[in-house]
């Protein structure tokens, strides 16, 4: 068998190599495509009323009536077309193209999911960064042609729309379409588990099934992947509690009463056949695994494996002590950065540790514009607390104007009918990759703890977290399992409350060490000035019983959110959590910093 490295492979790479080389060009001509497929329709009329000559202005004369006639918008502006949509109306309102179905975003990290519209080029597009993707990836870890990837995926449940539309999440609408399929030929490497197991609709019972067949083809599987992280350390979690009934299965042939769904019994049932040895090989490296927590489980499991693949940035860093653990010495690659609006970027260094990815962006795929964000002055502004955060804005430039170490937020103009959207993303500009910039993903840019003139991102939070869960790890033998917050006003002074899920047995006095350190790191200067002046009440630390976050997993999804695409909220105020949360809780600790 031969690395996948194959003309195809070279291929596109070429073609990336020659976008990225013209950027500032492509994206004028991304531009003009966009608005000659979409001209004409409700969105665009309204605010550039009649241009004729799309084909024949000038590139930047034509970028420049763009960026001047139709405004910055964000998704709530678009969102009375897309409900119109959704409803059934058949005139052209965002796209030429009527559009068949919508995509939901997770709404994990804002509470809400939004609808998106998804086309054909949405998985083709999916298709075209996987493939490149996988070929750059290639070239660092070479794996054998027609081997097989244990992926971690999952669909969510499709419906329609009051109008008719299918409705799902993005990677269920991709895991359903020929793009799938075509990817696994393609970069030759075939995912263990069938369609069917994909999209059982019950992440549980595609856990087990994932699990048990990727064990059963555990000496073909060349990488180990799923979306986001989440879902890899989750599941290795559930296989720590599991792993005997599956090796049972292995060696009798049967499957778990676990599994309920017929077709999915079937389709695995006429998969595996009893294999007394492997099991017994699986049941001997569990053994030994158990002793050392699991350290490794990977490479001892699937020993053919090259690395273990995901998104592993953003909201998903604090699971990857827990990934490192489970892949011993195997190399972690992180995953590249998209949206449900558009996929953004590539990672082009498969070797980089996920701390210090970066994406190039792939100008062909969306007009892609930068909002400059400028860091205020610390003890500017702090009385004027504004509802978002404390960056000012700059004008919108286009991608070719963007520097090298400045912060933006990320502006899409789609093929699927999104005209100047905000997608609330603060990305900063690491370097160039020939004319295009290869981004560094920041934050979500909503603040999520404010209480009175504190301003906190995602990153804020998890950077405090992990100064207090390092004191978890030195002076208990215990680890952080999850971890979400929540800023209290229901009492005056307002307080953060920060929840933890932890696994091994923690002293009250370590718990209050953690908690004082977490207080004292928040270095925000609304924040430190309202804890001196008791503007803002200590610090709360609840820690909340065993499998609480899963209950939080369980929670969403019932609520139609999707396994692969689930990020667990960093905050919360919505009810329905802060009650699963506030049952759960089995100690509270307050910060005495600051006293
Ligand atoms: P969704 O709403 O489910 O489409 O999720 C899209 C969001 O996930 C993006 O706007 C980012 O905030 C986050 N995201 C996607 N890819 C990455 C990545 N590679 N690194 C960090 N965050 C990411």
């Amino acid at each position: 068998m031969e690395a996948a490295t194959t003309n195809g492979d070279y291929g596109i790479i070429e073609w990336f190599e020659y976008v990225a080389e013209n950027a500032g060009l492509v994206q004028t001509e991304t531009l003009r495509r966009i608005l000659k497929e979409n001209y004409g329709v409700e969105y665009l009329k309204k605010w550039l009323g009649e241009i004729k000559n799309i084909d024949e202005m000038e590139a930047s004369a034509l970028e420049s009536l763009y960026t001047t006639l139709v405004p910055l918008a964000s998704h709530a502006d678009l969102e009375p077309y897309i409900q119109r949509i959704a409803d059934g109306d058949p005139s052209p309102l965002l796209t030429q193209q009527p559009i068949t179905t919508l995509s939901l975003s997770s709404g994990t990290t804002e509470g809400r999911q939004k609808y998106v519209p998804f086309t054909r080029h949405s998985s083709k597009t999916t298709l075209q960064i996987f493939r490149l993707a996988a070929a750059y990836r290639s070239r660092v870890y070479p794996i054998r042609e027609g081997g097989r990837i244990l992926e971690f995926i999952y669909s969510s449940k499709q419906f329609k729309t009051k109008g008719g539309l299918a409705a799902g999440t993005a990677t269920t609408h991709y895991f359903a379409s020929e793009e799938f399929k075509i990817k696994q030929e393609q970069t030759k490497s075939f995912t263990c588990s069938p369609e069917e197991v994909i999209s059982s609709g019950d992440y549980k019972q595609s856990t087990y099934c994932h699990l048990l067949l990727g064990l059963f083809f555990s000496h073909q599987v060349e990488f180990i992947a799923s979306t986001f992280t989440y879902s890899i350390v989750q599941a290795f979690r559930s296989f720590e509690e599991m792993w005997e009934e599956i090796c049972n299965d292995i060696r009798e042939g049967t499957l778990s009463p676990r599994i309920t769904i017929p077709r999915i019994r079937k389709v695995v049932l006429d998969i595996i056949s009893p294999n007394p040895c492997l099991a017994m090989r699986i049941e001997a490296k569990c053994e030994d695994l158990e002793g050392l927590d699991w350290f490794g489980l990977v490479p001892k499991l699937w020993p053919n494996a090259k690395y273990v693949y995901s998104i592993m940035t953003g909201s998903m860093q604090p699971y990857l002590k827990k990934l490192r653990h489970y892949a011993g010495y195997l190399p972690l690659v992180s995953a590249d950065y998209g949206s449900t609006e558009s996929w953004i970027g590539v990672n082009l260094d498969a070797s980089f540790a996920p701390e210090d990815v970066t994406f190039a962006v792939i100008p062909t795929f969306s007009y892609f514009e930068f909002i400059p964000l400028y860091k205020q002055k610390q003890n500017q502004n702090q009385y004027f607390s504004s509802a978002t955060d404390d960056f000012i804005e700059g004008d919108p430039i286009p991608l070719s104007q963007v520097k090298v170490g400045q912060q933006y937020e990320i502006v899409l103009t789609t093929f699927t009918g999104l005209y100047r959207c905000r997608l609330g993303d603060v990305v900063e500009v690491a370097a160039f990759y020939k004319g295009t910039p290869k981004l560094n993903f920041t934050c979500r840019r909503k603040l999520i703890l404010t209480v009175n003139i504190d301003k906190n991102t995602e990153k804020d939070l998890q950077l405090v977290v992990e100064k207090g869960s390092q004191i978890l790890s030195k002076k208990a033998r215990a680890e952080l399992v999850d971890f979400t917050s929540h800023a209290n006003v229901a009492n005056q002074p307002g307080h953060y409350v920060i929840y933890w899920e932890i696994k091994g047995e923690v002293e009250e006095r370590v718990l209050a060490e953690c908690c004082n350190e977490m207080d004292v790191s928040f270095v925000d200067h609304g924040y430190v000035v309202s804890r001196k002046t008791s503007a803002i009440g200590p610090l709360e630390l609840c820690i909340v019983e065993r499998g609480t976050f899963k209950k939080i997993l369980d929670h969403f999804i019932g609520n139609g959110a999707a396994m692969s695409q689930f990020k667990t909220p960093r905050c919360t105020s919505n009810q329905g959590l802060l009650r699963i949360l506030n049952v759960c809780t089995i100690k509270r600790v307050h910060s005495t910093a600051y006293c």
